[in-house]
């Protein structure tokens, strides 16, 4: 058989199995890349999360409005990087183009030294959006939005059909963008109208407006598909403890966070690669022990007897490994785990860094619904721990509970002079619920809570 045939015959082989399981048969791109097109998923960070977020708004533009503190409702992430650094914006997914705005408003320079002042023109046609792209995810009915981007830089149209990591444009500050970033959104159910290629409406600002409020079109909080540099090492790391029973190597680590920050794997295939290792296949585990692994590596808990017997049954009647390893790594409850990671992945960090114990299964769930719910801000989520029976257990000394502080909420370890000052509030008598307050309400932390995790910044 020629080389050419047998790679068709593969391709058809490859193509009938994505679509028999419906498998993604790649992830989600962190969406900046550096000058040359590479994706920069470790310059680059979220500085606002999705959600309810607080900032100081020092409008130099508007001199009438003044300086002021402002809470909002943010639909989406805001992804900045390093001063004076041209950034690309990449396409997060395979897609097709459904709109863009481009050389609408004027960006009045990009400065960091100011970065609250609003710049460009409101009234243009992409609104707050400024220039702006609007892609259809191929695999699923999400939409992206790409806003703020410089003019004169999108070099994508409607209808243009993108890969996974093209470049589609520059980061900017056009529209009421304040500053140099992205303001990145992820839509679902979007109003046909907009949907469509061949739609003639071009102002999205009123069509999504209109969507909001007929709820035609929903956001979703973006780092439920697009990790942040934090989320991709803490999964990775876990996946080599629970799955090699080893701390990661720094290149094999380094490796498998790429594959995850650039869309090339998904957290499905990221899970298979590790059980289909040969160091993992080299621990030769009987069937009993290798349906423990799956729970453990995939789903992150202990089997429950129902599902561990019929697993094994399974494999008692034929059905490979590979195949059942298939099966946990796409089923729903691990599709919840990774959606709902950035939100698990911060009450881990609280049971290690205030309780230093590692999560019980139960505490880990509801704390995390508690959080992907919205039920409880992660301040709120913070106070619940620090103010816990068995935190309270502890009986820590003022010198103590600052560092736990230090770790819980900033997550390190507390300098000479910041530790002062906090010992010197409580040994005045301040209460330690206020300073507490006081940690909750930096920017110090509120940079941490976005930046690791795409959390909302509002403080106590
Ligand atoms: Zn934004």
């Amino acid at each position: 058989m020629s080389k050419t045939k047998k790679i068709l015959i593969l391709l058809g082989i490859s193509f009938a199995f994505a679509l028999f399981f419906n498998l993604k048969s790649y992830g989600y791109s962190w969406p900046i890349a550096d000058s040359n097109g590479k994706v920069d998923y470790q310059s680059t960070y979220i500085e606002f999360g999705y959600g309810k977020r607080t900032y100081t708004v020092d409008n130099n533009l508007w001199k009438q409005e003044g300086s002021y503190c402002k809470t909002e409702n943010h639909y989406g992430v805001d992804i900045t990087g390093k001063p004076n650094t041209t950034y690309k914006i990449v396409s997060v997914s395979d897609g097709t183009v459904i709109g863009t705005s481009n050389n609408r408003a004027s960006s009045i320079g990009i400065s960091f030294q100011n970065n609250n002042i609003r710049r460009g023109n409101r009234s243009g046609d992409g609104g707050g959006y400024g220039n702006y792209v609007l892609i259809k995810d191929n695999d699923s009915d999400k939409v992206f939005l790409y806003a703020h981007l410089a003019p004169n830089t999108i070099n994508v149209s409607r209808g243009t059909r993108v890969k996974l990591g093209q470049v589609i444009g520059t980061m900017g500050s056009s529209g009421d963008a304040g500053h140099m970033h992205l303001h990145f959104e992820i839509r679902r159910n979007i109003s046909s109208a907009l949907a469509s290629p061949k739609s003639t409406r071009s102002n999205l600002r009123l069509t999504t407006r209109f969507d909001y409020e007929s709820n035609l079109s929903e956001t979703i909080n973006p780092v439920k598909y697009i990790y942040t540099y934090q989320m991709a090492n803490d999964f990775v790391t876990d996946l080599y403890n629970n799955a090699l029973g080893r701390e990661p190597d720094a290149k094999g680590k380094a490796d498998w966070i790429d594959r995850i920050m650039t869309g090339k794997f998904t957290q499905s295939q990221v899970v298979q690669g590790f059980i289909n290792s040969n160091e993992f296949k080299n621990k030769k585990y009987n069937d009993s022990q290798y349906i423990e692994m799956l729970y453990k590596a995939c789903l992150q808990r202990n089997s429950d007897s129902n599902g561990k017997a019929h697993y094994i049954k399974c494999l008692n009647s034929g059905i490979s490994r590979e195949n059942i390893l298939n099966r946990v790594a796409n089923s729903s409850e691990f599709n919840n785990l990774c959606t709902n990671y950035y939100a698990k992945d911060f009450a881990t960090s609280l049971y290690k860094n205030i309780l230093g114990r590692n999560p019980d299964y139960n505490g880990l769930k509801g704390w995390t619904a508690n959080i992907t719910s919205n039920r409880l801000t992660p301040v709120q989520v913070i106070k619940g721990f620090y103010n816990s029976a068995e935190f309270n257990k502890k009986k820590y000394n003022n010198s103590d509970y600052v560092e736990r502080l230090y770790r819980g909420c900033l997550q390190r370890n507390s300098d000479v002079n910041g530790k002062k000052t906090h010992m010197n509030l409580l040994n005045r008598g301040v209460a330690r619920d206020q300073v507490l307050k006081g940690f909750l309400n930096s920017p110090e932390y509120r940079k941490m809570i976005t930046k690791k995790y795409g959390l909302s910044n509002v403080g106590l």
